[in-house]
């Protein structure tokens, strides 16, 4: 994995450890929502339908070790896909870094708070709804004010 070097998220994106890019992660939980595509215009539809392994409430993968045995499909971020992620947030500390910006300083690394997150409104924590509740995900439109 490696250790984390001092103010690793500086560095650029492509030179991260596999410990430090786990650790770039700002915890949103934006990435584990259902999207749905247009299958003819390709245009994607955000909602607010949370993956299953998603807790709701907090905005974590409840087993995030384990994730791909029960969603197979999760997302596994990593520097050679950044260019085929455009719908990632713009808050997203990988897209962020990928431009070349800095971390927001709500950011755990820089603020100290896994919870700041929550504060600085950009968490699904408490925003969102299980798909297990959910029913039809085209019932579930949203556009996100984030
Ligand atoms: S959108 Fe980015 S920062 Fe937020 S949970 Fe997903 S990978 Fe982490
Ligand atoms: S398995 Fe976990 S990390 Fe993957 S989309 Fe679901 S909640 Fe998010």
């Amino acid at each position: 994995m490696g250790e984390l070097r001092d103010r690793f998220w500086e560095l650029p994106l492509k030179e991260l450890n596999r410990a430090e890019w786990e650790a770039l992660c700002d915890g949103c939980g934006r990435c584990c929502l259902h999207k749905i595509e247009d299958a003819d215009t390709g245009e994607i539809a955000d909602t607010n339908v949370a993956c299953k392994l998603l807790d709701c409430s907090t905005g974590r993968c409840t087993d995030y070790r384990n994730r791909k045995v029960f969603v197979p499909d999760c997302l596994r971020l990593t520097y050679r896909i950044m260019d085929d992620v455009p719908w990632l947030p713009k808050t997203c500390a990988y897209r962020l870094r990928a431009e070349g910006k800095p971390l927001y300083e709500w950011h755990h690394l820089l603020s100290g708070d896994p919870e700041a997150v929550v504060r600085a409104g950009v968490s699904v924590a408490g925003r969102v709804i299980s798909e297990y509740d959910a029913g039809p995900l085209e019932h579930h439109i949203v556009e996100w004010d984030w």
